[in-house]
């Protein structure tokens, strides 16, 4: 077992532990009064009621946060949500039936580095009370059902193994046999490295999966929040028939440094957060967390009607 402890911030977090501000200036900190003794110290409030936003660094209260979908509600900063929450935040109460809830990972490859991937694999399932990195089923949002896959990054950064791909792949060829339309919504680092060649060939199997739901005549929307990037991003994610992102989402493939030292040559403002790829026509919507579900509502009657008519005609 491993004995590692799990904060927000090693989970890839961009947030920081909850801590008062600091002095205003170095001159108010040398009129302080002297130190009271550590217990009448006023610094001491309690861990994980407060967290600083990383943006426009308001102290933010917890408990709002999570009222506000974790959306900052002075700046509009998304934080990272999980996978329960954000499926809570979508569909209809009590629509949602959950499909291969036990599918756990093997450790196929007996992979051991700094730490054994059986080992991360059992903190990552207490850490989190997820058994992977996403979390699939049929749901209900507004009238429409459709299959709905939402990963989760606090499972070892959303990494695609056997288990994502598997889960995605069922869930695409379940809403396949019954009409319905696919969203997937992702944040991911990638393919998981633990599970070599096994990660990678999920790609191919997911997106082998979409085409018979793109054949027979059903939408897939891809909503992209931050991070989606590198296998996730170059398979199932970037062919949605509709792409949505949050906003300042980062997505991409490689890593900007990764880029920079291949190409030598200087990455333009901006370069794979969700706006710039609006700009360049690779994603067709940003939307805020806030609104998505009555967007993704009006995109799936707006789909289901041009199917209709389609129909009609034929
Ligand atoms: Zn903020």
């Amino acid at each position: 077992m491993a004995t590692t402890t799990f904060t927000k911030k090693s989970l890839g977090f961009d947030v920081e532990p909850a801590v008062t501000p600091p002095p205003a200036s170095t001159e108010t900190a040398f009129l302080k009064k002297p130190k009271l003794g550590g217990k009448q110290r006023k610094r001491d409030i309690p861990e994980g009621l407060w967290t600083k936003c990383p943006k426009c660094e308001t102290m933010v209260f917890d408990k709002e946060l999570d009222e506000n979908l974790k959306v900052c509600p002075k700046c509009s900063h998304h934080f990272p949500i999980g996978a329960r929450e954000r499926i809570h935040s979508l569909v209809e109460t009590c629509s949602f039936e959950e499909m291969d809830a036990d599918m756990i990972s093997v450790d196929i490859l007996k992979f051991t580095g700094v730490a054994a991937y059986k080992d991360k694999l059992e903190a990552y399932q207490k850490t989190t009370q997820l058994k992977d990195a996403v979390i699939t089923g049929i749901g209900k949002i507004g009238e429409c059902r459709v299959g709905l896959g939402v990963m989760d990054f606090a499972f070892l950064g959303g990494s695609m193994g056997s288990v994502v791909g598997e889960k995605l792949t069922r869930l695409i060829e379940a809403s396949t046999d019954r009409s319905l339309p696919v969203i997937i919504i992702s944040t991911s680092g990638g393919a998981r490295m633990y599970e070599g060649m096994f990660s990678l060939m999920q790609m191919a199997k997911t997106c082998g999966a979409l085409a018979y739901h793109a054949k027979a005549k059903l939408p897939y929307i891809s909503v992209l929040t931050h991070p989606t990037t590198a296998g996730v991003m170059a398979s199932y994610a970037s062919v949605g028939d509709l792409i949505l992102a949050e906003p300042a989402a980062m997505i991409g493939f490689a890593g900007p440094r990764v880029i920079k030292d291949t190409t030598q040559a200087e990455l333009p403002p901006g370069f794979q957060t969700a706006e710039f790829l609006l700009d360049r026509g690779l994603i067709d919507a940003i939307v805020s967390r806030k609104e998505m579900k009555e967007r993704l509502q009006y995109y799936l009657e707006f789909l289901g009607e041009g199917k209709r008519q389609m129909a009609a005609l034929s």
